[in-house]
């Protein structure tokens, strides 16, 4: 049995608490540690209500690498699952090392000065954490997360060789408000608004942000939904893992009413993350506009409707061009009965848990740093729907793939 330490309680932190308390066959103690204690101690609170489980919390500073070093050596955890921000990824590899605990996160590293989404910060850890003999599992979410399982799963059994993927991330539902983002709005906000980018025949190619645009009909009844290319970090690592691959390019979807918002919000200068001075302070407004729009783990009471995120894959099996596509449909009002979250929080707590569990129970465990696709998809696949994620594999005609 192993103790878990989860920092950062956010929508997705909360998701992976209730999700570590039900796991009680690979977790005997679940820490949850975050800058603001007292959300530590309201999810611990709904926790131990729903789940009987008790979890114990703690006011941390994951940016003060000893703070995080010492809570570490005291608690003695056997991993520590990075659900804060991704601010907090390099602190919080530094922490592990000194405290030589395994480590695993949701987003790749970025520097909190500028948008910038790359693995070279924290592939530059591999020889550190290799000789310390401890694992950083990075990028266990669904997106980056569980897209790179399904790209793994496809090589493993679905072709000999992959030749597109094309990841489609789309989500349905309706939370009634006009403007919110689905997870930390900065963070979203950053995501979308750098240019776009996609990556083929060896090389990653630039176009401006949301200029193209594709139709897209997905299952479960959601239908067709206009989709923007988008740069997502796991085109970088999935470009080196994926053989024989030619192009990888990742989707997402949104209504015209966000982009409207978001449009406003730019042409204003709200997006930026250069400081303004106000009033005598330097100030971000991307950072300033977080702390006015809706919290997204407050959105989940009044969501309904699905989210559907999978792989589209192309490539070649038994000499035969072959289409698949891997996906997971969630709904809104079903996650919120199980964790009081909406699904998009849902869709990266629960396989956060599952990576973590992978970990702890020595399934995927090796020293050094790895991109979650490097891992056997099986186990994890086996293990998500347990979880509250479903899974399905549909076989399409090549013919009608995104152009
Ligand atoms: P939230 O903003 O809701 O939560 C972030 C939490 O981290 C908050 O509790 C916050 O504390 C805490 N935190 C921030 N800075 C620090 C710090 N210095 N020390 C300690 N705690 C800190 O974000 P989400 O829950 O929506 O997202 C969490 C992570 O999940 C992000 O990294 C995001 O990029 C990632 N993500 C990954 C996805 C995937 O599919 N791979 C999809 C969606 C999100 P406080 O409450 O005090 O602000």
């Amino acid at each position: 049995m192993k103790k878990v330490l989860i920092v950062g309680a956010g929508g997705v932190g909360k998701v992976v608490a209730h999700k570590c308390a039900q796991a009680t066959d690979v977790f005997s103690e679940v820490l949850l540690a975050s800058r603001t204690k007292e959300k530590c101690d309201a999810i611990a609170s709904e926790v131990e209500t729903m789940r009987g489980v008790k979890i114990r919390t703690f006011a941390l500073d994951a940016d003060n690498v000893a703070e995080t070093t010492a809570l570490l050596e005291k608690e003695k955890p056997d991993l520590l699952l990075n659900v804060a921000l991704p601010y907090q990824d390099l602190p919080l590899m530094d922490a592990c090392l000194a405290a030589g605990i395994d480590y695993m996160d949701t987003a790749n590293y970025e520097p909190p000065e500028y948008p910038k989404f790359e693995y070279k910060w924290q592939w530059a850890y591999r020889e550190r954490f290799e000789k310390a003999g401890i694992m950083a599992l990075l990028g266990s979410g669904f997106d980056p997360g569980v897209t790179n399982v399904f790209c793994a799963y496809a090589q493993k059994h679905l072709f000999d060789e992959i030749h597109t993927v094309d990841i489609v991330d789309v989500n349905a539902g309706n939370h009634g408000l006009p403007f919110a983002t689905n997870f930390n709005p900065e963070i979203n906000i950053r995501e979308i608004t750098q240019e776009g980018r996609y990556w083929e025949a060896g090389e990653f190619k630039a176009i401006a942000p949301m200029s193209v645009k594709c139709d897209y009909d997905f299952p479960g009844g959601i239908g067709s939904q206009p989709l923007y290319l988008l740069y997502h970090e796991e085109l970088e690592s999935l470009a080196l893992n994926l053989k024989g691959l030619k192009r990888i390019r990742f989707w997402m979807g949104f209504s015209e009413n966000y982009l409207n918002h978001l449009n406003v919000l730019q042409n204003v200068g709200m997006t930026s993350h250069e400081p303004v001075m106000f009033e005598g302070k330097a100030i971000s407004p991307v950072a300033f506009l977080r702390s006015v729009l809706p919290d997204p783990a407050s959105l989940a009471e009044r969501y309904t409707g699905m989210i559907c995120i999978g792989c589209d894959i192309t490539g070649i099996k038994d000499g035969k061009l072959k289409r698949h596509f891997i996906y997971s449909l969630m709904d809104h009002e079903e996650t919120f009965r199980d964790t009081k979250s909406q699904a998009i929080s849902f869709s990266t707590g629960v396989p956060a848990t599952v990576g973590a569990i992978m970990m702890a129970t020595g399934k995927w465990k090796r020293a050094g740093v790895h991109n979650i696709e490097t891992c056997d998809p099986d186990p994890f696949l086996e293990t998500m729907p347990k979880y509250g994620i479903p899974w399905e594999v549909a076989e399409l005609d090549p013919a009608e793939a995104i152009s």
